[in-house]
């Protein structure tokens, strides 16, 4: 269990009927389907009843009762002292870089690989990300490739740390929990402590994943979630800020709902907010979601279980495993194929899809998008080969039976 993302290279073989194999694989699973989208969202309990009764009593917007009990249920569930509810997980994640204090011009250390909400919270906030590389057994910000590479690059002036290679601060960490195994967490908080950076998880995909018996999202100062609806929680749009810190929460829900001081009918705003909050339909639909959140967490694993089960009789490919001390939601499913080889990945993508099963590629990597050609990079030979590794497979909850 310890190589989880990367095949033990006496492992690495030919098989050039890998494409069909796994289309083949895939079909035992899951049966013949006219398409199977990667993941689609389940509305099995309360959604319905939770709608009708924010539009039978007209709070539909920006306030309301759902508003207040999706937080406090997801506070419970994370085992964190506050949440505060947002549009989506971008708008958590800027409001949460925000809150955290990252200043215009310092730099955010991001995975390149990530999906692009992560490197453009960072900009939003007007600072700089900087991108550094992935462990190819959990997929997240490798801890020790990481000191090693800040201890090269940092210089200490007047008591902060700066990249002497830019002349910015390094401000903060920002590790990403990818298809929702987590981190080595714990590792990257030692780093953070280290290296004196502001520590803000990306879980928008790990809600319902533990490690070590603790709910991601809260290791550092503030975590942030998605319930978008390709998440395995969906509220249509939305996302939430979690922090065990009651100021850091207060400052949050304060940014995020306009920075409105408080009274019954004056409009007095303290600062430039932001108007990120969740609107109280959406909130609904998340409370209910909530509810069935455990059933939906042991089908994913049941369906996880199908898949790891099935990709052991292929040659050339298995399944990406929860990480040791990691109880996974298994949010998407991933195959990662013996072989670094694009053209490899990209048959086993046109059979997959071809055969109607929503398989998709790793995002591209951040660092070689257009947009982000100027911003520091650490070496990312790690990221570069799971880019070509790694293929997600349908992982709706609903591809099992209840
Ligand atoms: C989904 C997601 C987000 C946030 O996305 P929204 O669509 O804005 O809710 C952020 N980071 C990662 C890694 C994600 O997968």
């Amino acid at each position: 269990m310890s190589e989880v993302l990367t095949g033990q290279p006496d492992r690495v073989r030919q098989n050039p009927d890998l494409p069909m194999a796994m289309v083949a694989a895939v079909r035992d699973i899951i049966g013949a389907v006219n398409f199977a989208p990667l993941h689609e969202p389940e509305f099995r309990g309360n959604e319905k009843r939770y709608v009708s009764e924010c539009i039978d009593t007209g709070w539909v917007s920006s306030v309301g009762a759902f508003v207040d009990r999706f937080e406090r249920d997801l506070a419970d569930y994370c085992s964190a002292a506050y949440a505060v509810a947002t549009a989506n997980g971008t708008s958590a994640l800027h409001a949460a870089l925000v809150t955290a204090g990252v200043l215009p011009g310092e730099e955010v250390l991001v995975p390149t690989l990530t999906f692009i909400a992560t490197a453009n919270a960072v900009l939003y906030a007007s600072a700089v990300p900087h991108f550094v590389d992935s462990e190819k057994h959990t997929g997240g910000i490798d801890p020790e490739a990481l000191d090693a590479y800040l201890a090269g690059i940092v210089e200490q002036r007047s008591g902060r740390n700066v990249n002497r290679l830019t002349g910015r601060p390094i401000a903060a960490l920002l590790p990403v929990h990818i298809f929702g195994h987590a981190c080595r967490i714990e590792q990257l908080a030692a780093v953070a402590e280290k290296w004196n950076l502001l520590l803000i998880e990306d879980a928008a995909e790990a809600l319902g994943t533990f490690y070590n018996g603790r709910h991601l999202g809260t290791a550092g100062k503030l975590g942030c979630l998605s319930f978008n609806g390709n998440k395995i929680v969906t509220t249509g749009g939305g996302g939430a800020i979690l922090t065990n810190d009651p100021e850091l929460a207060a400052r949050a829900k304060h940014l995020t709902t306009t920075a409105r001081v408080p009274h019954r009918w004056s409009f007095i705003h303290d600062e430039t907010g932001f108007n990120y909050r969740m609107p109280n339909l959406n909130a609904a639909l998340g409370c209910a979601q909530l509810e069935r959140l455990p059933d939906m967490l042991a089908r994913k694993r049941q369906l996880a279980e199908l898949y790891i089960r099935h990709f052991r009789e292929l040659d050339g490919a298995e399944i990406v495993m929860e990480p040791a001390g990691c109880e996974s939601n298994y949010w998407l499913v991933a195959a990662r194929l013996d072989r670094a080889d694009l053209s490899q990945r990209d048959a086993c993508l046109e059979a997959l899809v071809g055969a109607g099963y929503g398989a998709r590629p790793l995002w591209t990597p951040m660092h070689r998008l257009p947009m982000h050609a100027d911003f520091p990079s650490a070496p990312l030979p790690v990221a570069e080969e799971l880019e070509h590794r790694l293929i997600c497979l349908p992982s709706s909850p609903g591809l099992v039976a209840t």
